[in-house]
């Protein structure tokens, strides 16, 4: 049976197959009528085309956290109503790096590489850690599910500590704990 929410909020949880609403502070993962997997949603943003495209780009090189992040910089289009509860080292905004020799091999006159190693704990996938962190935080979870990001968290919190220490001992730390993210 679906059962939509009276009114939608900024995000919610959807069960594509059933059509179910639950509140996007619902700590399940399925969908309590039929099992099936829960989606996010979440209101479209109230600035739209290039007033939004302006909006993320005045963002850019803020010293403010959530707009020094690559992923929630554009948190309209992530989680909008995350707020102040956004875990963000911050991830994202990684370089692209012209790749000459890699273009001629590959035939592309100007091939360019976004460099993820430029990532807090060197992996692309901080991108989606910070999102799933930050919902996690939300629903009061104590820690993450997934083994990998429970390790991976660690790791970004290890480095962060060492970088605000002033070293880089917590970089090599999180090579040494975790090359598979390397
Ligand atoms: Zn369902």
């Amino acid at each position: 049976m679906s059962t939509a929410l009276p009114e939608h909020p900024a995000a919610w949880q959807f069960c594509p197959r059933c059509q179910k609403e639950l509140p996007i502070a619902s700590a399940r993962a399925d969908c309590p009528e039929c099992g099936g997997l829960l989606e996010v949603r979440h209101r479209p943003p109230q600035a739209r085309e290039e007033a939004l495209r302006s909006l993320f780009a005045r963002r850019r090189g803020r010293a403010d956290p959530l707009d020094a992040s690559g992923v929630w910089r554009f948190r309209e289009l992530v989680l909008p109503d995350a707020g102040a509860e956004v875990v963000t080292y911050p991830e994202g905004n990684t370089p692209l790096l012209q790749r000459a020799a890699i273009g001629r091999f590959a035939g592309v006159e100007a091939l360019f590489a976004k460099h993820e190693g430029h990532n807090p704990t060197g992996s692309f996938k901080d991108r989606g850690m910070t999102v799933g962190i930050t919902q996690a935080k939300r629903i009061g979870a104590r820690e993450p599910a997934d083994r990998r990001a429970l390790e991976q968290w660690r790791v970004a919190l290890r480095v962060r500590h060492d970088f605000r220490a002033g070293g880089s001992r917590g970089e090599r730390e999180a090579r040494r704990l975790s090359p598979q993210f390397h």
